[in-house]
């Protein structure tokens, strides 16, 4: 049996999407490609409400988070972390040789603009990393206070990690002032992975025209060079994907429309919310609660391993914690393609098994 998939990411697919990706297949350097990733460039401006250049990457989203260590960094980053993959950025960050600071965060809790503000008054640094939603530990950092505080630092580059927000909560890229904001297509966008997408502003891309030792495959000037020539990639790229992630922003602009969908996922968030207030507590700091994944506190001291066995009898799957929160704590994706009421279904399912 399919167990369908309630985990952050790789999301369940629609059969729909599933069969836009299948299609004789075309060259990178032909016609319907330049057709193709302009139709995905425009669209991605408009849910993203940016006029920035847009870089289509074959690659997963840590790729696009190694493009941001090596392309917006001369003398000195500053890391922001509180779970999981805030952490790996910052190591990403070191392992392309970079000189960063890292100022760590409980795990749970969120990183307010004050405190950002404080580091970056310093002067010390070209770009802060930030991670919008943290999925190992279900927070969501407050973007838009940091993007307008960042409006008082024009010459800091302010990069963001969305790769489970973006087209699950709303990322108003022109008026919060980011100038990079990257995600993978395996999350929100609920498409199969091997795909993540960038904005890259003009402030971005004049700054890292002057940084050296990019490395070749994530310099932002290849995807722009390859852009302005005729629309196309650097390298091969995934066009399967890229047509699929094509037909599924169509539904997500003009069937369900951006709006509804931010609304969807917030109603999702409530109701799993609820349940962990009535059967279980929540790991993260609930001022900063993420409307796409919810991290439980495994207040009953459950098997999140023989839960998920029944689940799968039942044709679901969610997930436990992330590394060293593995038995604390257990996660549940309220986020993609999935409905209200299939995320009503699956809590019921689990109090059957856990009652
Ligand atoms: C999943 C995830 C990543 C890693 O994405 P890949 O596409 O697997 O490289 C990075 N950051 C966050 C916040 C994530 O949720």
């Amino acid at each position: 049996m399919h167990k369908k998939l309630f985990i952050p990411g790789p999301t369940e697919v629609r059969k729909d999407i599933r069969e836009a990706m299948n299609f004789p297949m075309f060259g990178h350097r032909m016609p319907e490609t330049t057709q193709l990733m302009g139709e995905v460039a425009d669209k991605l401006q408009k849910l993203l409400y940016t006029n920035n250049f847009i870089v289509i990457s074959t690659s997963s989203a840590t790729g696009l988070m190694e493009a941001c260590s090596r392309n917006l960094i001369k003398n000195k980053g500053l890391h922001l972390t509180c779970g999981a993959f805030s952490d790996r950025w910052a190591k990403i960050s070191k392992a392309c040789n970079k000189d960063v600071d890292v100022v760590e965060y409980e795990w749970g809790k969120g990183t307010p603009a004050s405190d950002i503000e404080e580091k970056i008054k310093t002067g010390k640094y070209d770009a802060v990393f930030v991670t919008h939603n943290e999925t190992s530990t279900g927070v969501l950092n407050p973007l838009k206070d940091i993007g307008e505080m960042m409006k008082n630092y024009p010459d800091v580059l302010l990069a963001v990690d969305a790769v489970s927000s973006m087209a699950g909560t709303e990322i108003r890229v022109d008026d919060w002032n980011i100038d990079v904001v990257l995600a993978s297509v395996q999350k929100c966008f609920a498409l199969p992975p091997g795909l993540a997408i960038a904005s890259v502003s003009d402030k971005a891309m004049e700054f890292s025209a002057e940084v050296e030792d990019k490395g070749f495959y994530f310099d932002f000037q290849a995807f722009k060079k390859y852009w302005d020539k005729a629309k196309q990639p650097p390298t091969t790229a995934c066009l399967n994907l890229i047509a699929a992630l094509n037909y599924q922003l169509d539904k997500i602009i003009n069937q369900e429309g951006i709006e509804n969908r931010v609304k969807r996922h917030k109603e999702m968030a409530e109701i799993v919310q609820n349940w962990t207030r009535e059967n279980f507590d929540f790991f993260a700091d609930q001022n900063y609660l993420s409307p796409t994944v919810t991290c439980i506190k495994n207040t009953k001291g459950i098997s999140v391993a023989s839960l998920n066995e029944e689940l799968g009898k039942r044709g679901a799957v969610i997930s436990n914690g992330y590394g060293k929160l593995k038995e604390q704590t257990f996660r549940i994706a309220h986020m993609g393609d999935i409905t209200v009421d299939e995320i009503k279904w699956l809590l019921g399912e689990i109090d059957n098994i856990i009652s």
